[in-house]
């Protein structure tokens, strides 16, 4: 059977539809993007504004992608947080009227959890429950132990900023948008792109944040600082003008992603050793594994130093392809699908009426905090 998947917690108005073997009937992606790019950020009532405008055309344009009557679909999944409360409500609303009108199941789901299944999608044997996984995104920065479908348990998060979204500001900071090539794409893949071209990869050099902490929590504001003031520094020594980019900017994202990779492979490290202790055996006796997904995830440079960290511990990596680690519907339907298989029928009893959006202040209410 088929699960509709609706999500439309930022900037992408994502629909798609997901049989219960992981096979993607159809998946619509529509970005805002280009128009946000041009005010320099999202302005949530006018992300409203585009998602409503959007979201009949994108669920039409599905069903007929997958050629399939909506009477055919087994259930609804929307994402109903975290996110811009704004944009939650366009989705919530609109799968709660098809959720009505077709009289099926509607499926709420946390966008993080839909982040940390996907994988499972492509991977379902091998990735059994219970697994290890990083979150790194725009908005998040998260270790946490993954049992099933809403039960996640947290290791640690960021302190601050998420790993993506410093990517993002760093990039606006150094101009990198003025180069062709890179004008409409997001910071971190700009960032990961520059830093293949650097000639003097160790120009940069950043301390690692919370080196002392014996924990698997996380900080990306100190890097982020810190490249604001080295970038502020070079400007000067060039005087590059308003409008331009420093002549070594591949050298600096060099430096900014190896700074970035090896606190995320630092505080991994942490949390492997913690799931592999004897008196915690988080594995039990299945392999170890290790999901790390997110938008962030598409990172080549991030992933192979996490993989090859893994590796040390015995532990093998994985992650969405990169078509699904950001935000997109199918990963929305596919923990539906998760919790169709999880729940069977008694998910069938849920009561549409009481899914409700959750604003980002709630959502690490699911996780059960260690
Ligand atoms: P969240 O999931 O926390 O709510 P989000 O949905 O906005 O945040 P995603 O769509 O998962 O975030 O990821 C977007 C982020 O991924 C952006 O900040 C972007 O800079 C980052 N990103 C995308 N591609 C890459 C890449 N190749 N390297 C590093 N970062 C990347
Ligand atoms: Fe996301």
């Amino acid at each position: 059977s088929y699960v509709l998947g609706i999500e439309t917690s930022c900037d992408d108005t994502g629909i798609a539809i997901v049989d219960t073997s992981g096979n993607v009937k159809a998946n619509v992606l529509d970005s805002q993007q280009e128009f946000h790019t041009r005010y320099g950020g999202i302005i949530p009532p006018r992300a409203q504004d585009l998602h409503r405008a959007r979201i009949h055309s994108a669920y039409e344009r599905c069903l007929e992608e997958a050629n399939l009557q909506p009477e055919q679909l087994a259930a609804i999944a929307v994402t109903t947080r975290p996110g811009l409360p704004l944009s939650l409500l366009v989705g919530v609303r609109f799968a709660r009227h098809l959720a009505r009108r077709l009289k099926k199941p509607l499926l709420p789901v946390h966008h993080m959890e839909a982040h940390a299944l996907q994988a499972r999608m492509e991977h379902p044997d091998a990735i059994p429950f219970p697994f290890l996984c990083l979150l790194v995104s725009g908005g998040h920065c998260q270790l946490a132990m993954v049992h099933g479908p809403g039960r996640l348990t947290l290791l640690g998060q960021t302190l601050d900023d998420a790993p993506g979204e410093a990517f993002d500001k760093i990039a606006r900071r150094l101009r990198l948008y003025i180069l062709p090539e890179y004008r409409l794409w997001n910071g971190g893949r700009a960032i990961e792109h520059a830093a293949r071209l650097a000639t003097d990869p160790s120009a940069y050099d950043f301390p690692l944040p919370l080196s002392q902490q014996r924990n698997c929590n996380f900080s990306f504001a100190g890097i982020k600082n810190n490249s604001f003031r080295a970038i502020r520094k070079k400007e000067r020594m060039e005087r590059t003008p308003p409008d331009g980019i420093i002549s070594n900017y591949a050298d600096f994202c060099a430096g900014l992603l190896r700074a970035v990779s090896r606190h995320l492979m630092h505080r991994t490290q942490r949390a492997l050793e913690y799931c592999l202790q004897p008196q915690v055996r988080f594995f039990g006796d299945g392999q170890p594994t290790l999901v790390v997904s997110g938008g962030v995830a598409n990172n080549d440079t991030i992933f192979a130093n996490i993989q090859h960290l893994a590796a040390q511990y015995g532990c093998r990596s994985f992650r969405p392809s990169k078509r699904y680690c950001s935000d997109n519907g199918v990963m929305i339907a596919w923990h539906g699908v998760e919790q169709l298989l999880q729940d069977g029928d008694s998910s069938l009893r849920f009561d549409f009426d009481k899914v409700d959006i959750q604003g980002s202040a709630g959502f690490a209410a699911s996780f059960e905090e260690q």
